[in-house]
């Protein structure tokens, strides 16, 4: 019982966790099982590795800033015309992150264009990808007060450090001209290190209107374009085509 208990604190000093919280189950099994010592030290080593794993991917996740966990395997390719199945295959492969490729999702209200942009982001994280999810209005809002704020600071730290970054609707609100410099900097920063996916309701010529300014959109939109695929879903909105009632069929609620 001693024995057990010294264990315990010399896996701890080593920082086994996993082999920690299980030593008891560990060794029990072994001798259920009559393990080598080989197989026994295998499979006590796996579980630490293992387990080191899923706490580095919990933690890219966490770091991410998702607002919601979605995911590629529940996205209805039959729904989204805009893309093929090997062009879904590709982006999935995210072979694109390394070479440094930008995506620019495109389209209307509801057609997947955030779903989409998380669910490549999990996906990265799976991979081993530092990734960063920030709304274009919270991204504005962090760059402007990074040099006062500590928690705009820990962000734009993150994504300046990301693989990935994605940059969730971008184009629905204007920005100043102030803010639209900001945006400019970060994303030539950007430009030889990390791969951006930007969704927006936006086609390019109208992002002279967000960006109040043709010289500033020409510029983001030329180091954005360099490496990148923009893909425009169009179609219906997924939202209003699966729209859940909770009356249900037999309720008087009007039809929106
Ligand atoms: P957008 O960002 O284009 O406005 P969202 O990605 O937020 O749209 O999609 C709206 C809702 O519809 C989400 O719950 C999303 O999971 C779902 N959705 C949209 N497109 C698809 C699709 N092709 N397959 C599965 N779910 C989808
Ligand atoms: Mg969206």
């Amino acid at each position: 019982m001693d024995k057990l208990r010294e264990l315990k604190d010399l896996t701890a000093s080593l920082a086994l966790h996993n082999t920690k919280n299980h030593l008891e189950e560990l060794i029990h099994q072994a001798e259920q099982e009559q393990l080598s010592y080989t197989a026994f030290l295998y499979r006590v080593f796996t579980g630490e590795i293992k387990h080191r794993h899923r706490k580095a991917l919990e933690k890219r996740i966490k770091e991410a800033g998702f607002p919601y966990p979605k995911h590629l395997k529940d996205f209805d390719l039959s729904f989204c015309t805009a893309l093929s199945r090997t062009q879904f295959s590709q982006l999935s492969e995210l072979t694109w992150i390394d070479g440094l490729y930008n995506l620019i999702l495109a389209g209307p209200p509801g057609v997947g264009k955030t779903h989409l942009a998380i669910a490549l982001g999990y996906r990265a994280c799976e991979e081993g990808y530092k990734v960063s999810y920030t709304s274009m209005q919270y991204l504005v809002q962090c760059l402007k007060t990074e040099e006062i704020d500590r928690r705009s600071r820990t962000k734009m730290n993150r994504i300046r450090k990301s693989n990935l970054l994605i940059i969730d609707e971008v184009g629905y609100l204007p920005i100043s001209s102030v803010e639209g410099n900001l945006f400019f900097q970060l994303i030539s920063e950007l430009q030889e290190q990390t791969s951006v996916i930007i969704t927006t309701n936006k086609g390019f010529e109208e992002w002279t209107e967000f960006l109040n300014d043709p010289a500033l959109a020409t510029a983001i939109l030329d180091r954005l374009s360099y490496r990148c695929d923009r893909i425009h879903i169009c179609g219906k909105s997924y939202r209003l085509e699966n729209r859940k009632s909770f009356l249900g069929e037999g309720g008087n609620a009007d039809e929106v």
